[in-house]
Protein backbone atom coordinates (compact mmCIF):
# COMPACT_ATOMS: atom_id res chain seq x y z
CA UNK A 1 0.00 0.00 0.00
CA UNK A 2 1.33 3.21 -1.23
CA UNK A 3 1.05 6.30 0.90
CA UNK A 4 1.57 9.73 1.08
CA UNK A 5 3.57 11.23 3.48
CA UNK A 6 4.72 14.77 4.01
CA UNK A 7 7.85 15.54 6.83
CA UNK A 8 8.07 18.97 7.77
CA UNK A 9 11.27 20.48 9.59
CA UNK A 10 10.43 21.01 13.71
CA UNK A 11 12.74 24.32 13.44
CA UNK A 12 10.95 26.11 10.85
CA UNK A 13 7.81 24.10 9.57
CA UNK A 14 9.25 24.41 6.23
CA UNK A 15 8.38 20.82 4.20
CA UNK A 16 10.93 18.71 3.69
CA UNK A 17 9.64 15.95 2.06
CA UNK A 18 6.32 14.91 0.01
CA UNK A 19 5.42 11.95 -1.67
CA UNK A 20 5.64 8.34 -1.15
CA UNK A 21 6.18 6.50 2.34
CA UNK A 22 9.16 4.81 1.89
CA UNK A 23 11.58 2.70 3.76
CA UNK A 24 14.69 1.48 2.89
CA UNK A 25 18.67 1.65 3.28
CA UNK A 26 19.40 5.20 2.44
CA UNK A 27 20.96 8.50 4.33
CA UNK A 28 19.17 8.35 7.79
CA UNK A 29 18.05 12.52 7.81
CA UNK A 30 17.36 15.47 6.10
CA UNK A 31 18.47 18.32 5.34
CA UNK A 32 15.99 21.56 5.35
CA UNK A 33 16.17 23.86 2.43
CA UNK A 34 15.49 26.62 4.46
CA UNK A 35 17.21 26.71 7.84
CA UNK A 36 19.74 23.87 6.65
CA UNK A 37 18.67 21.88 10.19
CA UNK A 38 19.58 18.08 9.63
CA UNK A 39 16.22 16.36 10.98
CA UNK A 40 16.42 12.74 11.33
CA UNK A 41 14.03 11.09 8.75
CA UNK A 42 13.34 7.42 10.71
CA UNK A 43 12.41 6.01 7.62
CA UNK A 44 16.24 5.28 6.38
CA UNK A 45 19.35 3.92 8.30
CA UNK A 46 22.37 2.77 6.91
CA UNK A 47 23.25 -0.40 6.38
CA UNK A 48 26.01 -0.18 8.93
CA UNK A 49 23.77 0.88 11.72
CA UNK A 50 21.00 -1.85 11.78
CA UNK A 51 21.63 -4.38 14.32
CA UNK A 52 21.98 -7.74 13.44
CA UNK A 53 18.21 -8.81 13.85
CA UNK A 54 17.05 -5.55 11.65
CA UNK A 55 19.33 -6.90 9.12
CA UNK A 56 18.11 -10.63 9.49
CA UNK A 57 14.56 -9.32 9.14
CA UNK A 58 14.76 -7.22 6.55
CA UNK A 59 16.20 -10.41 4.59
CA UNK A 60 12.90 -12.11 5.68
CA UNK A 61 10.84 -9.31 4.83
CA UNK A 62 12.25 -9.71 1.14
CA UNK A 63 11.88 -12.76 0.78
CA UNK A 64 8.26 -12.91 1.96
CA UNK A 65 7.31 -10.27 -0.34
CA UNK A 66 9.01 -11.67 -3.35
CA UNK A 67 6.33 -14.65 -2.39
CA UNK A 68 3.48 -12.56 -2.35
CA UNK A 69 4.70 -11.08 -5.74
CA UNK A 70 5.37 -13.71 -7.28
CA UNK A 71 1.59 -14.80 -7.26
CA UNK A 72 1.44 -12.62 -9.96
CA UNK A 73 2.61 -14.96 -12.52
CA UNK A 74 0.37 -17.41 -12.12
CA UNK A 75 -2.76 -15.13 -11.74
CA UNK A 76 -1.66 -12.93 -14.74
CA UNK A 77 -1.84 -17.50 -16.70
CA UNK A 78 -5.05 -17.78 -15.15
CA UNK A 79 -6.38 -14.49 -16.17
CA UNK A 80 -5.19 -14.36 -19.44
CA UNK A 81 -7.17 -17.91 -19.53
CA UNK A 82 -10.36 -16.75 -18.55
CA UNK A 83 -10.51 -13.81 -20.44
CA UNK A 84 -10.33 -15.90 -23.31
CA UNK A 85 -6.69 -14.49 -24.53
CA UNK A 86 -4.76 -17.51 -23.84
CA UNK A 87 -6.14 -21.48 -24.79
CA UNK A 88 -3.51 -22.27 -21.95
CA UNK A 89 -5.30 -24.11 -18.83
CA UNK A 90 -2.80 -23.36 -15.89
CA UNK A 91 -2.51 -26.82 -14.01
CA UNK A 92 -2.55 -27.07 -10.15
CA UNK A 93 1.28 -28.24 -10.50
CA UNK A 94 1.74 -25.50 -13.43
CA UNK A 95 0.44 -23.23 -10.82
CA UNK A 96 2.96 -23.95 -8.19
CA UNK A 97 5.64 -24.07 -10.80
CA UNK A 98 4.50 -20.73 -11.98
CA UNK A 99 4.50 -19.11 -8.40
CA UNK A 100 8.08 -20.56 -7.54
CA UNK A 101 9.40 -19.13 -10.82
CA UNK A 102 7.47 -15.68 -10.31
CA UNK A 103 9.20 -15.40 -6.42
CA UNK A 104 12.59 -16.51 -7.21
CA UNK A 105 12.36 -13.58 -10.13
CA UNK A 106 11.08 -11.11 -7.63
CA UNK A 107 13.83 -12.33 -4.92
CA UNK A 108 16.46 -12.13 -7.33
CA UNK A 109 16.12 -8.44 -8.53
CA UNK A 110 15.28 -7.56 -4.70
CA UNK A 111 19.06 -8.85 -4.23
CA UNK A 112 20.11 -7.52 -6.30
CA UNK A 113 18.84 -4.06 -5.34
CA UNK A 114 19.77 -5.18 -2.03
CA UNK A 115 23.44 -5.83 -3.16
CA UNK A 116 23.67 -2.47 -4.87
CA UNK A 117 21.80 -0.19 -1.64
CA UNK A 118 24.48 -1.78 0.84
CA UNK A 119 27.10 -0.92 -1.69
CA UNK A 120 26.30 2.63 -1.51
CA UNK A 121 25.33 3.01 1.96
CA UNK A 122 29.08 1.39 2.75
CA UNK A 123 30.94 3.96 0.26
CA UNK A 124 28.78 7.02 2.33
CA UNK A 125 29.48 5.25 5.41
CA UNK A 126 33.49 5.68 4.27
CA UNK A 127 33.63 9.20 4.36
CA UNK A 128 34.83 10.46 7.95
CA UNK A 129 32.64 13.86 7.49
CA UNK A 130 29.48 11.64 7.01
CA UNK A 131 30.73 9.54 9.80
CA UNK A 132 30.34 12.88 11.98
CA UNK A 133 27.34 14.26 11.03
CA UNK A 134 25.60 10.73 12.24
CA UNK A 135 27.35 11.05 15.51
CA UNK A 136 26.40 14.76 16.05
CA UNK A 137 22.60 13.70 14.79
CA UNK A 138 23.32 10.92 17.99
CA UNK A 139 23.03 7.88 14.87
CA UNK A 140 26.36 6.31 15.02
ZN1 LIG B 1 13.99 24.30 8.73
Amino acid sequence: MVMQVIKKCPNCNNVIYDGHDQVGIDIPFKICGRCKTKVIDKSFTEWELKKYVQKISYFFVMVWTSFFIGLLLPIIFIGAYEEGLSSYKVSGEMMFVLWAVGSFLVALKSISNLKRDIKSSKSRMEDPKYRNTLKELGLL
